[in-house]
């Protein structure tokens, strides 16, 4: 019995020799293909669900077993820049509502950039400087 384990041990580590294996993707595409699977039992017609939660988990084994490694490590990157991309909005989103009685967020004109200011009396011209390229610029608040 432990021979046998042994051997199938071996043959996992020869299959998967040369292959990608597992990241933050294919955590992200597994859960996100396990959570789907498990909401089609509960919506109806069952294929709406179910299918693209087989495709999103085929998915991420597919990327597992892939032996094109720089490829998939490029879809990693993405993945993470989005991922990134999201977690600074939902962080700023989060600042807004926290600030919103002693703050106001402008959004600088020239780099897009977020300038965070005390709020300021209503109805005035107030000059703002951004912080990360030194653009200044008028609002009426
Ligand atoms: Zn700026």
């Amino acid at each position: 019995m432990r021979r046998f384990f042994e051997n199938l041990g071996n043959k996992i580590r020869t299959f998967m020799q040369g292959r990608y294996g597992v990241d933050e993707l294919s955590y992200f595409l597994s859960t996100a293909g396990l959570i789907l699977l498990l909401a089609s039992c509960f919506i109806r017609p069952l294929a709406i669900l179910y299918f693209p939660a087989l495709a999103v988990l085929v998915w991420s084994w597919y990327r597992s077993f892939s032996k094109n490694i720089y490829k998939r490590q490029k879809e990693r990157n993405k993945y993470l820049e989005i991922r990134r991309a999201i977690g600074k909005k939902v962080t700023l989103v989060r600042n807004m509502w926290r600030d919103r009685r002693t703050h106001r967020y402008y959004r600088c004109p020239n780099c897009r950039a977020f300038v965070r200011i005390p709020k300021p009396g209503k109805g005035r011209n107030i000059m703002i400087t951004c912080h990360r390229c030194h653009h200044s610029f008028n609002r009426r608040t």
